[in-house]
């Protein structure tokens, strides 16, 4: 079973918990026991696993900007100027796989998905793929 996540962002770097939209998917799949792969369809995007709390995601937004700033000579700036956020794409990844147990998702207490935005707004698709660990 896949599943497309659509993500209306508002603003041109923004952090979204898409952990209860990923979580219903892994429910709705009906799958007790597999993996739920979480995948950006973008390159100016990340998926990463941490915590949602507002400080440490300011943290997080502003140490981007610090180790890939905009405008920095970047070659690929001729194009369409946003090499900076591409670069903070690789650096977060595009994926994360979530085992699944007893059709939850498991996850530790402060751990949620987060949607990173790096170049927006824009409208983004977040693929979900649920794969069972036996065939079913
Ligand atoms: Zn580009």
């Amino acid at each position: 079973m896949i599943s497309l996540l659509e993500i209306k962002t508002e603003k041109p770097v923004q952090v979204i918990d898409i952990t209860r939209q990923v979580s219903d998917a892994a429910k709705e799949s009906g799958v007790l026991e597999g993996l739920c792969l979480v995948y950006t369809l973008h390159t100016t995007t990340g998926i990463v696993i941490n915590e949602a709390e507002s400080g440490l995601v300011q943290d997080l937004t502003r140490r981007l900007s610090s180790l890939a700033p905009p405008g920095d000579g970047y070659l690929h700036d001729r194009i369409d100027d946003n090499a900076h956020a591409h670069l903070q794409a690789v650096l977060l990844g595009n994926c994360q796989t979530i085992p699944i147990e007893d059709g939850c998702l498991v996850m530790g207490t402060w751990q949620r998905v987060l949607f990173i935005e790096l170049d927006g707004p824009r409208r983004r698709n977040v693929c979900l793929k649920v794969i069972p660990a036996h065939a079913e």
